[in-house]
Formats: structure tokens, C-alpha cells, sequence
């Protein structure tokens, strides 16, 4: 079985986030560093893997009495066998001295690195992420494992570092492969969701997509149906429909809390996807309930396409189709260029579009900008419009890299970046999503602030 070992310094939640991975309360937690754990193993499912975790706060008691070493002795042996370590830190405590020392010593073991900022619930948790940067680890992921944030994209990013299957638990030294680890596209089905209001047409597309009669339509709200998770295939390979909680449906719900439900059932579902394609009835145009969902898409830096179904049953086309355009574009500036497709689930004219759309739509989520075109790129911006004078100076901006993609996301640096006025930020995202070709997909900028 592929290794995850859960390291890092006393009393940042390892045991939590142990216990949230395996499913089941398994070692003891508590708020003081240095409880006494019974287990320090167990395994967990993930995305469909069986890995062997370790907690490596079972090992701490036994050891020497500084904190470093305690650290170390009980990383060291449980970290020369991982496929994966989990380097977590305290997003509420900051980066301390020991988080730093015990980086410098991680990265010289070799082994790959996902760096995790825990107890990021809320907001608070960002500038701490943005912070852990400077570990050189990669780009942290905020979660946070007593509220169970995050846990989602944690399970899919341990499961896009693990070793091929049947590969696991590799020989020999494979060096330190840390940084650029979190670049890579992962290997397998590009992961969509269906999401929408009741009634948009959601399971008879997914009839339609699938070309036969799985799931029951029918016009009354009410039909009760199972969630079902299933695989379709197009000329570039596999497609898994992750969560179809969307389509599930309570008997005899009013329709207020069936619209609530399909708001919460969208999250389920659009925290497993990469693409979510959101679903609207074109004949009765764009809901309040459709910009909340996508806006919770953008939130969780999904990538987007809008389906306008029962296209046959829209009578003036341009029109329709002018006016949702535009309700979009104004709404939701932060993801302007969404992909749009019509077509009618019912008939079936015009869904061979749609995966096409979704592929393309993936492919500009996963996409790198070289750091030599962004940054001249980005001294043109600058040449354009000088950056804003803040209490009195101008802020100097220097460079400019994309951290990740997935959504695409960069980082600014300069003095005082972090002052950077939203107007100009969003200058920049807006020649960013331009320039590089990137319309539809969340577009993250981090600011960071040198000396
Ligand atoms: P869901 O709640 O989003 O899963 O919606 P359903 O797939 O159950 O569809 C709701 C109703 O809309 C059903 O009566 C469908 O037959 C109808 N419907 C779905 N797609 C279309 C379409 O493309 N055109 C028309 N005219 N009706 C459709």
C-alpha cells in the first residue's frame, strides 16, 4: 500500500486531521501538545485508494525532550517510507521557527511534499497560507480538519500524488521531486458534475449523455432517486460523473426547500468535480438560485460551463440567448468568458456539443503561462497604467509567477504588494484572462509583499 505520513511540529492537528482521513475517531485528540496516543496507523480510503496513513504524533512521547528533537525522531523513519508526507502547520499560530526548521530538514529527505495549512477555517487562514510559501514547499492547501474544510480537495490532491497502482512503495531514492509536485495534471477521468435547479433538465441530460434510460424523469418534483456515480466516454478518454447528489430528490418537499436543497447538494457535488457544467431551463432564463450556484463554483475555483437546455423550447433564440449572456457577464464579472452551450436534453439536438466544451474548459483550468511571457506581459500592463500611489507612494511591482494551475493561480510580488487596490487587481486578472486565453475559470492572484 502507498505510505502517507502525517508530519510536522506538536499540536497542529495531525491526530484531527489522522482521524478525519480514516473515517473513524481512532486516536485519541486533544487540546494539549503531547497526549498520550494509542495509534499511530491506520488505513484510509481515498478517492478510491487504500493508502496506509501514519500519524506521526503517535511517535512523539517516545522521543528526546527539545521539541526538534521530538520532531525528528519521530518523522525521521516514518518519512524515509512515505510515497507522501503531509507537512502540516497551524495557519491560526503563523509560521514558527520550528515549522521552518523542520521544512529545511523535510525537503532534504527527498520525498514528496503536499504542505497543508491547517485550522484555516474562515478566512483567517489565508494569510497564513500565503505566508507558508516561504517554506518552499509548494503551494500550502488551506484546510481546516476539525470543521472538515477543504477535506475534499485535500482527498484529491493526495490522490494526484500517489503512485501509479500496483506501483506503490517505490526502491531506491527518487530525489527530492518537491517543487513544481502540485503542476502536474493528474492522470485519470476528468472528473464533471451536473449541477442546476430542480427541474432544469439535469437527469435527462445525463439520460441523454450516458444514451440510455438510467435514471427516471418526470415532470412533478418529487421523484425520489439515488445518487449514482458513472462513467461516460468520449474520443479523449473517460469521463466520471462524480457526484450526482444534484439529481437526487426528497418525496413531497415544498419548492422552496427543494431550491434550498439543490444549493446544498451542488456543493456536494462541485467540491469532487473539475468541471461543473451548471444547468439552466433557458425558457425561464437566468434565477437568482443559478448565480448563487455559480458563484459558489468560482468560490471553490471550479471551472464552469452553462448549459441552457430545452433549447426546442425557446421561441425568440437570439434574443434568449442575449439576454443570459449578458445577466452573466454582469453578475459574474469574476469568471467572465464562461463557455455557454445550448441545446435540448429532451431531443438531443445539440448535447454532442457539450463535452467538447467540457474538455476545452478543463484544458484552460489546467493551463501554465510561462513566467517569461507573464512577466513581460506584465511589464506592458505596468507601462500602461502605473501602479496606484498608496498613503502617499507608489507601490512598486515586480514580478509575476503562476504558483499553480487548477484553478490558474499567480502570485505578485513587490514592496507593499499586499496594499495592491482591488481596481488594479482586477486590471490585471482582466489582462490576464485575455492575454493568455483563459475565459471561464477562476483566476486566483496572491499578492505578496517583499522588502
Ligand atoms: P432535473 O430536476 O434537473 O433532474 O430535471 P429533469 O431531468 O427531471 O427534467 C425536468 C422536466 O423537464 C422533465 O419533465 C423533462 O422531460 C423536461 N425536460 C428536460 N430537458 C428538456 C428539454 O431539453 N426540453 C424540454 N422541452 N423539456 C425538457
Amino acid at each position: 500500500l502507498p505510505v502517507v505520513v502525517i508530519a510536522g511540529r506538536p499540536n497542529v492537528g495531525k491526530s484531527t486531521l489522522f482521524n478525519r482521513l480514516v473515517g473513524r475517531r481512532q486516536a485519541l485528540v486533544a487540546d494539549t501538545p503531547g497526549v498520550t496516543r494509542d495509534r499511530k496507523e491506520a488505513e484510509a480510503q481515498l478517492r478510491g485508494r487504500t493508502v496506509r496513513l501514519v500519524d506521526t504524533a503517535g511517535l512523539e512521547e517516545a522521543a528526546p525532550d527539545t521539541l526538534y528533537g521530538r520532531m525528528r525522531a519521530s518523522s525521521e523513519s516514518a518519512v524515509a517510507q512515505a510515497d507522501l508526507v503531509l507537512f502540516c502547520i497551524d495557519a491560526r499560530a503563523g509560521i514558527t521557527p520550528a515549522d521552518s526548521h523542520f521544512a529545511v530538514w523535510l525537503r532534504r529527505q527527498g520525498r514528496p511534499v503536499l504542505l497543508i495549512a491547517n485550522k484555516s477555517e474562515g478566512r483567517q487562514g489565508a494569510a497564513a497560507a500565503m505566508e507558508a510559501y516561504a517554506l518552499g514547499l509548494g503551494t500550502p492547501l488551506a484546510i481546516s480538519a476539525e470543521h472538515g474544510e477543504g477535506l475534499s480537495d485535500l482527498m484529491g490532491e493526495i490522490a494526484d500524488r500517489l503512485p501509479p497502482e500496483a506501483e506503490a512503495a517505490p526502491s531506491g531514492d527518487e530525489a527530492g521531486d518537491v517543487e513544481g509536485e502540485e503542476d502536474e495534471r493528474p492522470a485519470g477521468p476528468l472528473r464533471l458534475a451536473i449541477v442546476g435547479r430542480p427541474n432544469a433538465g439535469k437527469s435527462t441530460l445525463l439520460n441523454r449523455l450516458l444514451g440510455e434510460e438510467r435514471m427516471i424523469t418526470g415532470p412533478e418534483p418529487g421523484l425520489t432517486r439515488d445518487s449514482v456515480t458513472v462513467m461516460l466516454h468520449d474520443a479523449q478518454g473517460p469521463i466520471q460523473l462524480v457526484d450526482t447528489a444534484g439529481l437526487r430528490r426528497k418525496a413531497r418537499i415544498d419548492d422552496a426547500s427543494l431550491e434550498k436543497m439543490s444549493v446544498s447538494a451542488s456543493i456536494e457535488a462541485l467540491k469532487m468535480a473539475e468541471v461543473v457544467v451548471l444547468t439552466l431551463d433557458a425558457t425561464l432564463g437566468v434565477h437568482e438560485q443559478d448565480l448563487q450556484i455559480a458563484r459558489l463554483i468560482e468560490r471553490e475555483g471550479r471551472c464552469c460551463v452553462l448549459a441552457l437546455n430545452k433549447w426546442d423550447a425557446v421561441e425568440d433564440r437570439i434574443a434568449t440567448r442575449q439576454a443570459i449572456s449578458d445577466r452573466i457577464e454582469t453578475s459574474l464579472a469574476q469568471m467572465r468568458g464562461i463557455p455557454v452551450v445550448s441545446f435540448s436534453a429532451l431531443t438531443g439536438a445539440g448535447v454532442q456539443k457539450l463535452l467538447p466544451v467540457v474538455r476545452r474548459a478543463h484544458d484552460v483550468w489546467n493551463r501554465r503561462v510561462p513566467t517569461g511571457a507573464l512577466n513581460r506581459w506584465f511589464e506592458t500592463m505596468l507601462e500602461r497604467h502605473s501602479p496606484p500611489l498608496v498613503g502617499g507612494r507608489r507601490l512598486k511591482l515586480r514580478y509575476m509567477t503562476q504558483a499553480k494551475a487548477r484553478p490558474p493561480t499567480f502570485i505578485l510580488f513587490g514592496t507593499r504588494a499586499e496594499l495592491l487596490p482591488e481596481d488594479y487587481q482586477r486590471y490585471l486578472v482582466n489582462g490576464l484572462r485575455e492575454t493568455f486565453d483563459l475565459p471561464g475559470t477562476p483566476i486566483r492572484l496572491l499578492l505578496r509583499g517583499t522588502r
